[in-house]
């Protein structure tokens, strides 16, 4: 059985032109739009001395505003650990948005792009970055044509007197989103992963210290300094701090991106998303995208905030939550996961370049050798030199762990899904 795509016009147009069409840019907030409700007032106050960097600084830190990227780091430290580095100073805006079942970030420059602008500018201000590298995903089309006809405004309206701003395409590599990888990217060379220490916050594009935010990250920034510490505080629940935008998908009825408290479940995602698909039980859930492992229902009351996971061996990373029903085979989901980190690996180390292939060859099998899987996955995990290699065999160990009825001896590897 195949699901029969009814292709629209534009589809048809696409495939026919290789998919170099003039992409349709949905109906977003333009900077006038913007500055009639008031749209650009914190920066302006940053940029005229009535905010000081150490006052907003604080105020993020207390606010609680961490890195929606997905590694979770407290925004306030990392911009005065580039503060304290000799200038002059950089900035990067990570907008690859390349983990599996994330679209947050493109959903917010779909709609209001100049909100993530002003907090771009008030970061660039508070490391007075000589210049921003805008890095965004080349797959989005719709919002570099909104990023192309807004920058040019920024400069027009003298929103943008102390710094430069670069956009830059990246080419389709999961690897890129890699802070480090991206800074290569952006320095016109292969997007290989660089050894840390040097962290990129003192060794950065073309060496120079650099700052590196996401974009929802930055998206929230201009509303935490007018509304202030408290107000995004205490939007969190289950002790966590904020707002957060899980991308959810799946076999829910209605998948999209939610905005809901940092901390929620998995349960609440899944009524938010008017509960799930007709004919599909809950049976598990991604909390993380491609790398954050895979988890229960029996556990989907966890709160989903950085640091609640790790002691699973999954993580919430970009906040992309994926629901699984009954209908799919853990086993299925786990190796499909693992061809995907073994196409995207970079291939500069061995755990990571081989341990990808292997455990493919392994995970084929129709039985799972758990022992030596589980031996492969701690070397790819201890040996890796990045983030992928490291976190690729957390869909492989939490099947192993969670699931021990998916994977018994003889149960056959189900088809691929398309
Ligand atoms: Fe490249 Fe994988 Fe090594 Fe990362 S872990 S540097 S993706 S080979």
């Amino acid at each position: 059985h195949h699901h029969v795509d009814h292709a629209t016009p534009t589809k048809v147009m696409e495939l026919a032109t290789g998919g170099h069409t003039h992409p349709e840019v949905p109906a977003y907030q333009t900077l006038e739009q913007y500055v009639s409700e008031g749209g650009y007032e914190v920066l302006k106050a940053c940029l005229s001395g009535k905010h000081t960097v150490e006052d907003v600084i604080a105020t993020l830190s207390d606010g609680g505003l961490r890195g929606l990227g997905g590694a979770g780091f407290p925004t306030g430290r990392k911009w005065t650990l580039v503060r304290a580095e000799k200038g002059p100073r950089l900035m990067a805006v990570n907008g690859d948005e390349g983990e599996p079942g994330t679209f947050k970030d493109r959903h917010y420059l779909e709609t209001r792009p100049h909100q993530f602008l002003e907090g771009m500018l008030i970061a660039a201000w508070a490391v007075e970055a000589e210049e921003v590298f805008i890095y965004m995903r080349d797959e989005y089309q719709a919002v570099l044509e909104i990023l192309r006809a807004e920058l040019p405004k920024l400069q027009a309206a003298n929103l943008a007197p102390h710094t430069k701003i670069n956009l830059r395409r990246g080419a389709g590599a999961y690897i890129c989103g890699e802070e480090s990888a991206m800074i290569e990217s952006i320095e016109g060379k292969r997007g290989l992963p660089r050894h840390r220490p040097p962290y990129v916050a003192q060794v950065g594009i073309f060496n120079r210290p650099t700052l590196v935010n996401n974009i929802e990250t930055l998206y929230w920034i201009p509303q935490i300094i007018e509304k202030g510490a408290g107000w995004f505080e205490n939007q969190g629940t289950n002790g966590a701090k904020g707002f957060r935008s899980y991308s959810v998908s799946g076999h829910v009825a209605n998948p999209g991106v939610i905005l809901a408290p940092a901390g929620s479940t998995a349960n609440d995602l899944v009524r938010l998303c008017g509960g799930m698909k007709e004919g599909h039980t809950f049976k598990g859930y991604l909390p993380g995208g491609a790398s954050g492992g895979i988890l229960p229902v029996s556990m989907a009351d966890i709160p989903l905030d950085f640091g609640q996971l790790e002691k699973h061996g999954c993580f919430v990373g970009s906040h992309a939550v994926v629901i699984l029903s009954d209908k799919d085979d853990m086993k299925a989901v786990a190796l499909n996961l693992m061809k995907f980190f073994e196409d995207e690996s970079c291939g500069q180390c061995t755990p990571c370049r081989n341990g990808t292939e292997k455990a493919v060859q392994l995970m084929s099998r129709p039985s799972w050798d758990k022992e030596l899987l589980d031996d492969l996955a701690q070397v790819m995990r201890d040996a890796s030199i990045c983030g992928l290699g490291q976190a690729a065999s957390n869909p492989l160990t939490s099947v192993i762990k969670f699931f021990p009825d998916d994977i018994v001896s003889g149960s056959p590897a189900a088809p691929e899904r398309d």
